[in-house]
């Protein structure tokens, strides 16, 4: 109420006003001040709303008073800071065809993820189920306050293109099912805090449908013999990860004996099948799904990816994809046992970019037979060199997992990890050499400190490599660093600016709006691919000689909703300005057709701007 009371007289509520008022009331009420934490504050608020109508009426609510207390007690307001709220999900655990020496070997997951990262924790609480581990996680975005109607989709786990097809499939359909039954349990499930309005029936049928839908798929799970119970997971996980802890095991061998030999799992994979016609049809129902999908990334390896797995990928509806890179010297590749070389890695950048995906590279500093002079090197390689040159990248140190076959060159001081002024002068300069067209995603990844024997713990090392570049006096042009944030954008102050650069089969244009201190309001990226290349391939590729593609647009905005005018980022028309203007690019440059590589849940947006449905993307022709 006090809350309320400070936003009806007008004054902001942050976040230490709120401790005041929290610690003001824990006071009065002689409770302890862990009672209010801001965590439970909108669960609170939701829980009346939805089971205490009087109560919650008594305290007169307006909608622009409801809006101002949800921004005030949203956790986390980064999370959907850049205008969409992530969800990540994670898949069975599945061999790897690799078996890299720092690659951890947890056998209650898919290689190289732990099982006490959150989305790791999360997938095996939901028996890595799709559909039950997007409703977790709309229900956790909704009582953090966070806005749900656009979702980007990411799933991580084993090699994607190494899972049956018919799994691929399911998988990406259960994730629109969730989506599209608006899968929120609980008191959140009152859409009106989660997404745009809706009708009163489609509240009553959330509130009423849904939870019995997840308890129906959990009883499934059980029936299969497939439990959620953190004790028992350790239980039966632990002789075979002692084994494979001890070298006396592979992952893949391990996996075997735990899944591939389980008739619980097996009872469970012949039903996680379904086919593309039923995916469509999920698909076209999401495009006007309260909870629409912007963005759909999957991860695989370099080395599996070629134009069939692309195809698929594509009628799944990602639009983007994650790769495994780490390193682009063939020497390091190989003491590291990543069993690929730099030609593969580059002729996947070339696919990627041919389909007009967004390319997301993980790369990895101080593998074994690194130095942070040749880690700078290889680096700057990754973003500037032709053949390769990422969207976006996740810059990892290495961090020594004990599964991992990195512990045994560790234990004999084969390896090391970085000093902490060693790694932050790596990673200083990797931040500083990012041009403007590539994003740094993370910096670390989710593991617990406890999990890591030797490397990086600091979970604020972004912070301090970004601290030490701004204060060296160069310009940091890597786009997370310059991203506008929740600040509104005044659209009288952008400017348009055009980056170009070349790969080697595409020229490329990224355009971007920004704000005369440098910040980043949108951007778009436009390939002009090389159209020798493309004839060259022509019985290969979905697109042809003469047609342009915009990979990706993105404007930033807080979440706001699809059908709201809120001032910010996202309603400016920025986006629309962008795609026009690379049409005019593209027209100029002699290409007849452009392509757009949309998302389900953005297809309405392009049909609205004059691109219609072909194939696998929208296209408008130029001219
Ligand atoms: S390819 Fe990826 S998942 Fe497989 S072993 Fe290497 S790092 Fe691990």
């Amino acid at each position: 109420m006090h809350i309320l009371d400070e936003l009806r007289r007008g004054r902001a509520v942050d976040d230490r006003a709120l401790v005041r008022i929290v610690n003001t009331q824990a006071k009065r009420d002689g409770a302890e001040k862990r009672a209010y934490a801001k965590r439970r504050l909108l669960p609170f608020y939701q829980r009346v709303r939805a089971e205490e109508p009087e109560r919650w009426a008594s305290w007169g609510v307006t909608p622009e008073l409801e809006r101002q207390l949800v921004a005030a007690l949203r956790m986390k307001p980064r999370r959907s800071a850049s205008g969409v709220a992530t969800i990540t999900v994670i898949t069975k655990p599945w061999p790897c065809g690799s078996d890299c020496l720092y690659c951890p070997n947890d056998v209650r997951m898919p290689k190289s993820y732990l099982h006490d990262e959150p989305a790791c924790a999360r997938a095996e609480q939901n028996r890595f189920d799709p559909y039950l581990q997007v409703s977790a996680r709309l229900t956790a975005l909704a009582q953090m306050g966070h806005a749900t109607d656009k979702i980007e989709l990411i799933v991580l786990g084993g090699t994607w293109s190494d899972y049956p097809r018919a799994y691929q499939v399911w998988f990406v359909s259960e994730l629109f099912r969730a989506l599209n039954d608006g899968a929120v349990c609980g008191a959140s499930a009152n859409p009106r805090l989660s997404a745009g309005p809706v009708s009163a029936p489609d509240l009553t049928a959330a509130a009423a449908g849904l939870p019995e839908a997840v308890a129906r798929r959990r009883a499934r799970y059980e029936a299969c013999g497939i439990f959620a119970d953190a004790a028992e997971l350790e239980r039966t996980a632990a002789p075979v990860q002692a084994a494979v802890d001890a070298g006396e095991l592979s992952y893949n061998r391990a996996h075997a004996r735990l899944y591939g030999a389980s008739s619980a799992w097996r009872a469970a994979s012949a039903w996680q099948e379904a086919d593309l016609a039923e995916l469509e049809r999920l698909q076209r129902e999401n495009e006007r799904a309260r909870h629409r999908v912007v963005g759909l990334v999957i991860e695989t390896r370099p080395d599996a990816i070629d134009p069939s797995s692309l195809e698929l990928i594509r009628r799944l509806g990602c639009t983007k994809v994650q790769m495994g890179v780490q390193s682009t010297d063939q020497r390091i590749l190989d003491t590291n046992g990543r069993g690929i070389d730099t030609a593969r890695i580059a002729r996947a950048f070339d696919l990627l970019r041919i389909f007009g995906f967004k390319i997301h590279a993980h790369a990895m500093a101080n593998l074994v037979g690194a130095t942070p002079e040749a880690d700078r090197r290889d680096y700057l390689r990754l973003v500037t060199d032709r053949a390769y040159q990422p969207d976006e990248v996740k810059l990892y140190p290495c961090a020594l997992i004990a599964s991992a076959r990195l512990d045994a060159y560790f234990e004999r001081g084969e390896w090391r990890p970085y000093t902490e002024e060693e790694l932050l002068g790596v990673l200083v300069d990797d931040v500083l050499a990012t041009p403007a067209f590539c994003r740094i995603s993370r910096m670390i990844r989710d593991f617990s400190s406890d999990d890591i024997k030797a490397g990086n713990k600091k979970p604020n090392l972004r912070q301090l490599v970004e601290r030490r570049a701004a204060a060296c006096g160069r310009p940091v042009r890597e786009i997370r660093y310059r991203e506008i944030g929740s600040a509104d954008a005044d659209p009288a102050e952008l400017s348009l600016e055009e980056v170009a650069y070349e790969t080697s089969n595409t020229r490329e244009r990224f355009l971007q709006w920004v704000t005369p201190s440098g910040k980043i309001a949108g951007f778009l990226r436009l390939s002009l691919p090389d159209p020798a290349y493309v004839e060259r391939h022509a019985a290969e590729f979905p697109v042809a000689a003469g047609e342009a593609m915009i990979r990706e647009v993105h404007v930033y905005g807080t979440a706001a909703r699809l059908h709201e005018a809120d001032g910010s980022a996202q309603h400016l028309g920025l986006g629309r300005a962008l795609v026009e203007r690379a049409c005019e690019i593209a027209c100029a440059e002699g290409y007849r057709k452009i392509n757009v590589i949309s998302a389900v849940g953005t297809r309405g947006y392009y049909r609205a701007l004059g691109f219609h449905d072909n194939g696998l993307y929208q296209r408008r022709d130029l001219s």
